[in-house]
């Protein structure tokens, strides 16, 4: 009697107190932003390149839209591709192209939206060259930079459950135009917004050339001038951690994937150093990349999503 007294009694104080040091624990690490992974972000920037160039319609295309569902299906709560098609009209065909989408916390109000384009571009009409200028680029930085990063979020999010409903978008077809053709540039956002009209996020960041050596990302333009007070509250959340890429001064006003967006009333900022030498050239390899900056973008990143998006 004596020792069922015992074993109850400090059942009575043991279970209330575990329960405390429980709560604790989940308080602190609701606060605690998980720690990005440099050299795995750069795993996925190298994996994507070794497909080969990745423009519509070609097998690296192919291939690494297998692989980008696949690792999305081991972390997302869904996973869902938009399939559509474009009609270019200087080569008087239809190319097939596919957004990928993966949601966490789906359910959610309130949500970010982290999106990047998946596609190369299928001509390196800027290399110094003029006999490559028709062979499609690697796309290192123009294309699996972003993609990289956000895969490495993703993987993150499922293990460490984000307190806000995040979807990853990798557009299609952001690349495809020749220059001057805006019509037939920024197609899987623009079909992504199209098809979606229901979705509304609080946020947006685009990610495009976030891997470069020399990495340095100003205010892009039609960001800063569209949405000034949250532009510059990022910035200055980089600088309190200590992300050096992240420069205080106005940059270029970039046509990107973030104007379907923006126009489509989700506001949405676009993270890009445009000032890359190899841009759509077939030296836009990985050894111009480095780990550490995307593992810079990918750090304010997990600071949005885990400690809140500045007002
Ligand atoms: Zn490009």
């Amino acid at each position: 009697m004596t020792k069922l007294l015992q074993s109850s009694t400090l059942r009575w104080l043991i279970f209330p107190l575990v329960g405390l040091v429980w709560g604790l624990f989940g308080t602190l690490r609701s606060q605690t932003v998980p720690q990005f992974d440099d050299d795995s972000a750069f795993g996925n920037l190298v994996r994507q390149c070794e497909f080969g160039p990745r423009n519509p319609g070609s097998e690296g295309h192919r291939k690494c839209r297998k692989f980008l569902v696949q690792e999305m299906k081991r972390y997302a709560e869904e996973v869902k591709m938009q399939h559509f098609t474009h009609f270019d009209e200087g080569m008087d065909s239809s190319i097939s192209m596919s957004n990928i989408i993966a949601r966490f916390g789906p359910q959610r109000g309130g949500r970010l939206l982290l999106c990047a384009h998946w596609d190369t571009r299928p001509r390196a009409d800027r290399d110094p060259n003029p006999g490559n200028r028709s062979k499609p680029i690697l796309g290192a930085n123009d294309g699996a930079s972003g993609v990289a990063i956000l895969l490495e979020i993703a993987r993150i999010m499922g293990s460490y459950p984000p307190p806000m409903g995040v979807d990853v978008v990798l557009f299609d077809g952001e690349d495809w135009g020749e220059e001057g053709h805006i019509q037939d540039y920024l197609l899987g956002s623009r079909a992504f917004v199209k098809e979606n009209p229901g979705l509304s996020y609080r946020f947006g960041v685009l990610l495009d050339m976030v891997g470069d050596r020399d990495l340095e990302i100003p205010m892009e333009g039609h960001s800063l001038k569209n949405f000034p007070f949250k532009v510059r509250r990022l910035w200055d959340r980089a600088r309190g951690l200590g992300l050096t890429p992240f420069v205080h001064r106005e940059g270029p006003w970039v046509i990107d994937d973030h104007l379907m967006l923006i126009d489509a009333g989700i506001p949405c900022i676009d993270l890009i150093d445009f000032d890359y030498p190899y841009w759509h050239t077939l030296e836009d390899t990985p050894d111009k990349c480095e780990p550490e900056s995307l593992g810079a973008v990918g750090s304010l990143l997990l600071s949005l999503i885990y400690e809140g998006i500045p007002e």
